[in-house]
């Protein structure tokens, strides 16, 4: 296993570096608290080209290795884990469009999406059906050639600006297993009977906006069933929540990162007792545990997307990176607030955000239970995870 980064690699992360020392951190704190649009960062996300990361070269994307996708959302949570919001549901759609779609279907919508100038999310989630995705009530019925769509979707990061949405639907209610009858619909926004409701109130992720989306009556022609043959949603979806889940590990090591960088200073500069904290040996074994279990967690994201690049199915390792740096996020944040003292509970320091932020990590792309139980089905079917 080779523990180094690629010299483009590494140059991709300076570049990126750069960017989030420039463009995003400056300006987190402030734009994260009054609620306002990033617009300008969007801006500098399409000048990158990073709403293309997942599609490829040929429809005008980046083909990105796995890794260096990993490298983006690092980079990107650490200076603002929101902002790795809109990324993170775009470019997993686009790698579902790019892997299942027709070829009607890419050339249509991936240059668009790549180029950043059609957004999109994921539609999934209902009030009622979250972790049971079979469980879902929305119906796709077919009439002639376009189906007749509805539903509610909820917790739809970039609903707002969503141009074209992929959409889990039932295709057939009475298949089962229900995922037998289950498809992915790419819906555009404009139809009639589309709406985005209120931004939900959250406790963190702000920066990208979580609406309901209310499916009534929405005419969808049979030429936006995605890949074109019913019954393959599930799969679509589940294939695609892999590479979620290195977004999302990847994200978690972002946030620890910061809360790591934002400790070290701290504890150096802030004295008590006439000595600075960093000389207590119960700030330096914070600092210990917060460092050492960053890097596993980086560690690991780095070889599940490693794997992913390798042409492996990775659902096992991308959940093992997810579940536990998603842990070590929670925990890090936290302790980072021990460590600032009162300051650590103030919107003066960054922690209080990261603290706000870090718990969606072991919510999105699928709990940490689940991530669990998808581990344990994987080594009991027979997987080897040591390679
Ligand atoms: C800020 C935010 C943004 C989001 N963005 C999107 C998005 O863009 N698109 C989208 O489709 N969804 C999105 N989601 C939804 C997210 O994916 C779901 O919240 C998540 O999958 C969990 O589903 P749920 O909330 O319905 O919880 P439930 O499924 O109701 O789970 C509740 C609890 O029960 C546990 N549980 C459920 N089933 C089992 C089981 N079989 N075994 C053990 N434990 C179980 C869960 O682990 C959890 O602890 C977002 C959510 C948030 C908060």
């Amino acid at each position: 296993m080779d523990f180094q980064l690629s010299e483009q690699q590494q140059d991709f992360r300076r570049a990126l570096r750069e960017f989030v020392e420039k463009e995003i951190i400056p300006v987190a704190s402030e734009w994260e608290r009054s609620g306002r649009d990033p617009i300008e960062i969007v801006e500098h996300l399409k000048a990158m080209g990073l709403f293309g990361m997942t599609t490829p070269e040929e429809f005008g994307g980046l083909s990105l290795d796995m890794v260096s996708f990993a490298l983006v959302y690092e980079e990107i949570a650490r200076g603002w884990m929101g902002i790795a919001g809109i990324l993170g549901s775009h470019n997993l759609s686009c790698w579902m469009i790019a892997h299942h779609g027709t070829e009607e279907q890419k050339t249509r919508l991936l240059p668009s999406l790549a180029s950043g100038k059609f957004r999109t999310g994921i539609g999934l989630t209902e009030p009622n059906a979250g972790t049971d995705l079979q469980g879902i009530g929305t119906t796709a019925r077919l009439d002639g050639d376009h189906y007749l769509v509805n539903g509610t979707k909820t917790w739809i990061t970039n609903a707002r600006s969503a141009d074209v949405l992929p959409v889990l639907v039932k295709t057939d209610t009475e298949a089962t297993p229900p995922h037998r009858g289950m498809s992915v619909l790419l819906i555009d926004s404009k139809s009639p009977g589309f709406s985005v409701g209120r931004d939900l109130g959250k406790l963190g992720y702000k920066g990208t906006e979580s609406c309901e989306v209310v499916l009534e009556n929405v005419s969808v022609p049979v030429s936006d069933l995605l890949g074109g043959i019913e019954g393959r949603g599930m799969q679509q979806v589940l294939s695609g929540l892999e590479i979620g889940r290195i977004n999302i590990a990847a994200r978690s090591v972002g946030i620890a990162q910061a809360a790591f960088d934002a400790s070290l200073a701290y504890a150096k500069q802030r004295t008590a007792f006439g000595k600075p904290i960093a000389e207590f040996q119960a700030i330096q074994l914070k600092l210990a545990d917060i460092a050492t279990e960053l890097q596993a967690a980086r560690l690991m994201t780095y070889w599940a997307a490693s794997l992913a690049d390798a042409g492996d199915r990775v659902d096992m390792q991308a959940g093992m990176a997810k579940y536990f740096a998603s842990e070590v996020a929670i925990k890090a944040s936290l302790e980072a607030m021990r460590i600032h003292g009162g300051y650590g509970y103030s919107t003066e320091y960054v922690i209080e955000r990261l603290y706000r932020d870090a718990p969606l990590m072991s919510i999105g792309e699928g709990t940490n239970d689940i991530m669990r139980t998808v581990i344990a089905k994987a080594l009991i079917a027979g997987s080897a995870f040591v390679r």
